[in-house]
């Protein structure tokens, strides 16, 4: 016999744990976060469990089921159109005030829902006792406590998920959530008016419809057109005027009404089932929080905590990178020993590894980064980043909820241009998405320690600190820009969630780590591959060049002069005159390949636009590692590695050493790290541009942050050189 199947939807507010729990139920990995917003998909999975087939879906986290967020809107149309079989509701017991809004609103609907009692553990140990049967009684649903990071409690809950999902549970009538007379009135007449008009397949809850009416709940309204064919019209009407006989009554919007109906009710459960024990805990979250979002010491304290991942990116990532560095220089002398000359010889060391070498090095330096950010979001230290920037952000018109697409921004634009969904207003999110891409993503990271590591030598770190800083400053202007010009609006208000500080676990922030680390290592294996391919093919071709000068000979006459000297010496000069010789004739075959790239289809290509580059101080070469960084911001390091390829006994510090005996001054140096910060964001970021905003708005960010970049650029380039900077 086939095993029933069920599907079970898990809700509730951020943070209140239901990934954790998702995870625990499916084995599943994901992303665990601890700031709102972060589940923004849907994420699905499939188990066995007690003889059923399960479908468990984990919803985006919403504090109620008004439509307003596009959580809430994809919460509340799962569950009206997908008709889970039973939809647990996850409520974070250490706040079960604040949790019961949605749970009550869930309640309404007509679906089966069970309630799990997450953070039972906090709860306790604030000193929360929480009557499970008196809650469970008084709204007519199960009640299960769970602790999730724990994994305790969490069979229970599937069983009785399951339980409920097999049971003919009738949901009974009486202990709804009641409204005050008036209101109770109104629901009953809508009501009853839309039961005499409407067919058999309406497929929503009819009280429930009827109390959306009255909120004037446009999606609602808009079903209702769809559903209840010509009368949709007349039940709206008929909805109109009980809501303007209702506005009279209460001299106030009857939504508005209801919802703090909805609190007095919530209020009254509160007193019902939950004692707090007079030696409550001292709430520890509080105490730091008055320091970490205290209106002075906060924003030094960000900055600080800013500061230092940089340094540690920096200074730590330094040495695995060493390692990395020498490992790749090994497998370049093995392979140049074993493998014949040939031109796949010259593809595979100078082009594959040379440039790929030159940014898989990086990694341990981006593991350090999303390591830190991940510490930043398990701690919930993110939220109260999101929370102090709230008045820098309304300097911009925006309020500090869009400072979390930014701020992962940081670590990639993609993700973070697309958790600007969780912004209300369209203008809002269009704006985010203009500004997002100055936040210096970690792609460009590698850019700037080549670049910062060769010019700035220890003071490195915070230079690229700066950077990253005149990235944040540029979007706070670009955002005042924008708002003061094409996309006047208020900003929404809204009320930032801080959740309690938590211990991360250290499973989860390596899994962070990890899941980041993995999209840069297939970045590697795929465009960088392929763009460093294309850079040495465009490098080395045409074959056949005119050389300005007879290296040959040139060789030769070296390797005859040192021959003379070396006869007639004794045995440990010529080990010295042996060095010297080897020394000058790598001097002159790097002057060859020099030539020869200059005067390849990319050195040609590098002459075109060179012109372009020279007022911001970026020669030939930087102006097409930048030009390839299109595709992908590690792609100008690479570049630079086939471009300043240098002879295989090199040191591992090769690009260094190149850059160095370049025509590349520091300030040059830090012009072109500008140009990389601001200039147009890579193809995937674009991509994403696209779907999330239009076609114009995607056009207007590439012209946007071009011209920016080129401007910033020529005035560091330019002022400085006029004040005496090199
Ligand atoms: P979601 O936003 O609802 O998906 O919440 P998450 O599953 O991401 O959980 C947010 C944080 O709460 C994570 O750091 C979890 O480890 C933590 N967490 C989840 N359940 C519990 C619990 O029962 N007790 C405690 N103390 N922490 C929990
Ligand atoms: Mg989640």
């Amino acid at each position: 016999m086939q095993p029933k199947s069920f599907t079970i939807a898990l809700a509730g507010n951020p943070n209140s744990g239901k990934t954790t729990i998702f995870n625990n139920i499916t084995g599943t990995r994901q992303k665990v976060g601890n700031w709102p917003g972060v589940t923004v998909e849907k994420k699905e999975g499939h188990v066995r469990k007690f003889g059923y087939d399960v479908k468990i879906i984990d919803l985006p986290g919403t504090y109620s089921l008004t439509p307003f967020s596009i959580e809430e809107i994809i919460t509340r149309d799962y569950i009206l159109d997908e008709n889970p079989d039973v939809v647990v509701d996850i409520i974070d017991a250490s706040n079960l005030e604040r949790s019961l809004y949605l749970a009550t609103q869930l309640r309404e609907l007509d679906c089966k829902v069970l309630f799990a009692l997450n953070m039972a553990d906090l709860s306790r140990a604030r000193g929360n006792k929480i009557d499970d049967d008196k809650l469970s009684e008084l709204l007519a649903v199960p009640v299960v406590f769970t602790v999730g990071n724990k994994n305790e409690g969490i069979d229970t809950l599937l069983k009785a998920a399951l339980d409920l999902a097999d049971s003919s549970f009738k949901i009974p009538q009486k202990r709804r959530v009641k409204y005050s007379n008036d209101i109770e009135a109104a629901i009953s007449e809508l009501k009853s008016h839309i039961e005499n008009k409407i067919v058999d397949t309406f497929p929503y809850n009819v009280r429930w419809t009827a109390i959306k009416l009255l909120e004037d709940d446009n999606i609602v309204k808009e079903r209702v057109r769809q559903k209840a064919g010509a009368s949709g019209g007349d039940i709206l009407r008929e909805a109109q005027e009980l809501r303007k006989h209702l506005t009279g009554r209460f001299d106030d919007d009857p939504q508005i009404i209801m919802t703090d109906e909805r609190y007095g009710f919530i209020a009254g459960i509160i007193k019902e089932v939950l004692t707090t024990s007079t030696k409550e805990r001292v709430d520890i979250s509080r105490k730091v929080d008055l320091v970490l979002t205290n209106r002075f010491l906060g924003f030094p304290i960000f900055i600080f905590f800013i500061w230092a991942i940089f340094q540690l990116t920096f200074t730590f990532g330094e040495y695995p990178k060493e390692w990395i560095g020498s490992g790749i220089h090994l497998l370049t002398g093995i392979l140049n020993g074993v493998l014949p000359n040939s031109i796949l010889k010259d593809l595979l060391l100078n082009g594959i590894i040379a440039g790929v070498g030159s940014v898989i090095i990086f990694l341990p330096n981006i593991l350090i980064l999303f390591f830190c950010i991940a510490i930043f979001e398990d701690t919930g230290y993110m939220s109260r980043a999101a929370f102090l920037m709230d008045k820098i952000m309304h300097l911009i018109g925006l309020h500090g909820k869009s400072f979390i697409p930014m701020l992962m921004g940081f670590g990639c634009n993609v993700p973070a241009i697309m958790a600007s969904r969780t912004l209300e207003s369209e203008k809002d999110r269009i704006l985010t998405v203009l500004i997002t891409p100055f936040m210096s993503c970690s792609a460009k990271l590698p850019v700037y320690i080549v670049l910062a590591g060769a010019f700035f030598g220890p003071r490195a770190g915070t230079v690229i600190f700066c950077i990253y800083l005149f990235g944040i400053i540029l979007s706070i202007a670009t955002g005042r820009f924008f708002r003061s010009t094409f996309l006047r609006g208020d900003d929404a208000p809204f009320v930032m969630e801080l959740p309690p500080y938590r211990v991360p676990m250290m499973k989860s922030l390596l899994i962070h780590m990890w899941d980041r680390g993995k999209i840069f290592l297939k970045k590697m294996g795929g465009i960088i591959l392929v763009g460093s391919i294309v850079v040495w093919v465009l490098s080395t071709f045409p074959r056949t060049i005119e050389f300005d000068s007879d290296y040959e000979t040139e060789t030769n006459k070296v390797n005859a002069s040192y021959q003379a000297e070396i006869s007639n010496a004794d045995k440990i000069t010529v080990q010295a005159l042996e060095k010297q010789r080897a020394t000058a004739i790598l001097k002159i075959s790097n002057a060859q390949k020099m030539e020869a790239t200059e005067k390849s289809f990319l050195g040609s290509l590098g002459k075109l636009i060179a012109p372009v580059f020279a007022p911001i101080g970026v020669d030939w070469r930087g102006g097409v590692a930048l030009l390839t960084g299109f595709v992908a911001k590690e792609i100008v390091v690479s570049t630079l590695g086939v471009l300043y390829s240098v002879e295989e006994e090199a040191e591992s510090g090769a690009l260094k050493q190149a850059l160095l005996s370049s025509e590349m001054t520091p300030l040059s140096a830090l012009s072109m790290m500008i140009f990389v910060l601001l200039y147009l964001p890579c193809l995937a970021t674009i991509a994403v541009i696209r779907r999330e905003t239009s076609l114009k708005w995607m056009m207007i960010s590439i012209v946007y942050s071009t011209s920016i970049a080129w401007i910033m650029a020529l005035f560091a380039y330019q002022g400085g050189k006029a004040i005496g900077l090199v």
